[in-house]
């Protein structure tokens, strides 16, 4: 054996290439990981605001439901590597872990950082040899692979681990070169969309209420086209200068499947804890407090005042209208508004903004059980490059870790 000849050659230090090359190297094998930045996990270090939701304590049931687009791939890699499993895991290497709202595990410390680098430790341990480089090719002869070039240089493998990752947020390093090298050995790739992005809205309202975050809010994502709500859910959103953003609105973006400019609309209900009778009883009394203020004072106390003036524009009614002077049908439609403020969806924010990639390799083109091509022998995939993706909630990672174990596992 040359001495730079390698059982396998990880590409992509990220949470699927790390736990790959780790469980690999574990079983006894030669492992090299090629990572193109200083540092591996540049990404994983600011998952979940910078505390990693790690997995997700669900049931299997939940664990598929979360996963929109080819959740079957996934069955026998996350029977072999499962939420529990992956909680036993870090837990075994040193990061204690707690479950929060939503089932959703993050490490006691509330540092991502911690888990970075538990992974990367475990390689270190298991003996995998990690080198920054970038890769450049892939290395074939007779339809098997058998190395990767690092520009003018070539590194001996008779496996190789494609873990590169999507194209969002590039400057982690993961900027699509995966996708590249599949399509390069025969592979299809399907169309890369944004998904868990933010989402432009048609109103300028929005930019005048740039910076305004709304907490306890409600929202429901409607298909205009079939009437249907597609997304309903309680919490958190912002509004910014190119529409709206915030957990609930990136949640929401990954239940449109295929964007159409105005088609969708997001209905958010200002007022969740009070129906509609109730919110008018509400205002009136607000009103009655001082009856002869003018309408355009007369929401402090109800809104947030980045949101009055807009909410006064909607309304119709005139600011300057004396509040004991609102017509029934005015406050009518005023309650309409508050527990259903419209915004339109012109697009999603560009995929270099998205928390994730949807599509990917194709699956077809992938063993379920191995990662391993069925196009080119020795040649695996792990992690976001694959055409799974999941909602918020630590379903991601946990795609990241089952696949790159079920690569890692199998050389
Ligand atoms: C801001 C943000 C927050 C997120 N929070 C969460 C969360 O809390 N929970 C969750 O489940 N998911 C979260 N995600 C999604 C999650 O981070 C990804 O799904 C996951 O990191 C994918 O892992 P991966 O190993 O496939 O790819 P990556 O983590 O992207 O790793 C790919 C690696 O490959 C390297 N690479 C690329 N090309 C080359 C090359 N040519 N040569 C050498 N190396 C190369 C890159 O530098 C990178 O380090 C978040 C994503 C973002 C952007």
């Amino acid at each position: 054996m040359s001495g730079n000849r390698y059982d396998c050659i990880v590409i992509g230090g990220g949470a699927a290439g790390m736990m790959a090359a780790g469980t690999a190297a574990s079983h006894g094998k030669k492992v090299l990981l090629l990572e193109r930045n200083g540092r591996c996990g540049k990404k994983l270090s600011i998952t979940g605001k910078g505390r990693c939701n790690v997995t997700n304590l669900c049931t299997d049931e939940d664990f598929f439901e979360n996963i929109p687009v080819n959740a079957r791939f996934l069955y026998s890699a996350y029977s072999r590597f499962s939420c529990t499993d992956c909680m036993d895991f870090f837990e075994g290497l040193g990061v204690p872990l707690k479950v929060e709202r939503g089932s959703r595990v993050f490490p006691v410390s509330d540092k991502a950082l911690d888990i970075t680098v538990a992974l990367e430790k475990y390689c270190i341990n298991s003996g995998v040899n990690i080198l920054h480089k970038k890769v450049t090719g892939i290395k074939t002869e007779n339809g098997s692979v058998c190395g990767v070039f690092c520009g003018d240089e070539s590194l001996l493998s008779d496996s190789v681990i494609i873990a590169t990752g999507g194209i969002s947020y590039p400057g982690t390093g993961s900027d699509g070169d995966g996708y590249r090298f599949a399509k390069e050995l025969g592979h299809t790739v399907m169309p890369l969309k944004p998904s868990l992005v933010p989402l432009e809205a048609e109103e300028n309202f929005c930019a005048e209420m740039m910076g305004l975050s709304l907490k306890n809010t409600g929202i429901s994502l409607t298909d205009t086209k079939t009437g249907k709500v597609i997304y309903k859910d309680m919490g958190e959103m912002l509004f910014t200068h190119f529409g709206v953003s915030g957990p609930m609105i990136l949640s929401a973006s990954s239940h449109i499947r295929s964007m159409e400019r105005g088609r969708y609309k997001i209905f958010i209900d200002l007022k969740p804890a009070l129906d509609a009778p109730a919110l008018d009883k509400r205002i009136l009394r607000d009103f009655s407090e001082i009856p002869n203020r003018i309408f355009a004072n007369s929401l402090t106390k109800l809104l947030p005042a980045k949101m009055i003036p807009v909410i006064i524009k909607l309304s119709g009614i005139s600011p300057e209208k004396q509040v004991n002077s609102v017509t029934k049908q005015e406050r009518t439609e005023l309650v309409k508004l508050l527990k259903s403020f419209a915004v339109t969806i012109k697009g999603f924010r560009p995929i270099s903004e998205a928390i994730i990639t949807s599509g990917g390799v194709n699956i077809n083109e992938v063993s379920p059980k191995t990662m391993e091509s069925k196009l080119v022998k020795g040649l695996y995939f792990a992690g976001e490059i694959l055409d799974v993706d999941a909602y918020t909630g630590g379903f991601n990672l946990q795609i990241a870790f089952s696949t790159g174990y079920a690569a890692g596992n199998n050389i």
